[in-house]
């Protein structure tokens, strides 16, 4: 288990992070969430050991995870790390960077590991291919199946999909996802896109003023979205009478007692996003067909 312990940290000056505490369980997967710059990075490079902590512990079973201070080397053989500036190398090819701690006294498993790998990233027709040639995107699924060649008990992915176009992106993010369950790894990843918790994570912490605002299943916070911020990673969200509603939640009716006037739709594939004036106020609300400009509406929740 991964036990986070009243963490407080700060880079010179400025606190990132106060007094932050959670626990994960072996093989679960846990998001970490927040708005740019609210700290999730900086929380996985401390996971990691790269910085020495102001306050608090980590610890990971038994070993407390402790920064640079005390160790000659930063991370463990049972924790790896994918920073958002996967440093690969570059003349070398994709199963080259993939095997590159592999030992070469096994050569069968080092090739037959490779290719597995090959295959959870989607890269195998790529295997010769030398990585200074690769797409941004390529790269980031070269360091991912880096970080899983010798089994980590623990991983920690920062953006992993970030740089990955929309064409693969689906697939690939199913494909690591399932293999990390299935391998019982252990997940922490940091990232800002609601396709990355739902469906995958088990819980999903938001970073939110130095804190954890919340810390549930993705579940129960897209369900009951508490406050705008927990709102707004989910989706297009109004605040009527004090309440979080959806965009999806309102509809477009006949009559009621609210009545907004249509701004303007927006194509969404198979709906309209509809933005309207509410008193004064705009509310976003979902619709198959496009709306007149200006025309009156009644909504209803
Ligand atoms: P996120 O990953 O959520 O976007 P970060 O953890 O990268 O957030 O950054 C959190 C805060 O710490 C930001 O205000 C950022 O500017 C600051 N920060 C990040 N890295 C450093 C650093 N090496 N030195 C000083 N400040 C930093
Ligand atoms: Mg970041």
């Amino acid at each position: 288990m991964l036990q986070v312990k009243n963490l407080t940290f700060s880079y010179q000056k400025t606190p990132v992070l106060k007094a932050i505490s959670f626990e994960v369980k072996p093989g679960e997967n846990l998001a970490i969430t927040g708005e740019s710059g609210s700290g999730k990075s900086t929380l996985l490079k401390l996971i990691f050991g790269e910085f020495d902590i102001d306050e608090g512990n980590i610890f990971w079973k038994d070993h407390e995870i402790l920064g640079p201070k005390y160790n000659l080397v930063v991370g463990y053989e049972f924790m790896k790390y994918v920073s958002q500036e996967f440093d690969l190398m570059p003349f070398i090819t994709v199963a080259e960077n993939i095997g590159k701690h592999l030992s070469n006294f096994f050569p069968e498993e080092k090739k037959e590991r490779t290719e597995e790998l090959l295959n959870v990233v989607e890269l195998t027709e790529f295997a010769n291919v030398k990585v200074k040639t690769l797409s941004g995107g390529q790269k980031q699924r070269v360091a991912l199946a880096r970080a899983l060649a010798k089994q980590p008990e623990i991983i920690l992915l920062d953006e992993p999909f970030s740089h990955i176009d929309n064409f693969k992106k689906q697939s690939l993010r199913r494909s690591v996802f399932k293999y990390l369950k299935e391998k019982n790894i252990t997940c922490i990843v940091a990232t800002h896109d609601k396709e990355d918790v739902l469906g995958f994570a088990d819980t999903m912490i938001v970073l939110n003023n130095n804190e954890i605002a919340v810390n549930d299943s993705p579940k129960r916070l897209y369900s009951n979205p508490k406050t705008p911020l927990i709102a707004s990673f989910f989706g297009e969200f109004n605040v009527i009478n004090g309440g979080i509603i959806y965009a999806h939640q309102l509809k477009i009716v006949e009559h009621s007692n609210l009545k907004a006037t249509v701004i303007k739709s927006y194509f969404k594939g198979h709906y309209y996003l509809i933005e309207a004036d509410l008193n004064g106020g705009k509310v976003f609300v979902e619709h198959p067909e496009r709306m007149e400009n200006r025309r009156s509406v009644y909504l209803s929740i």
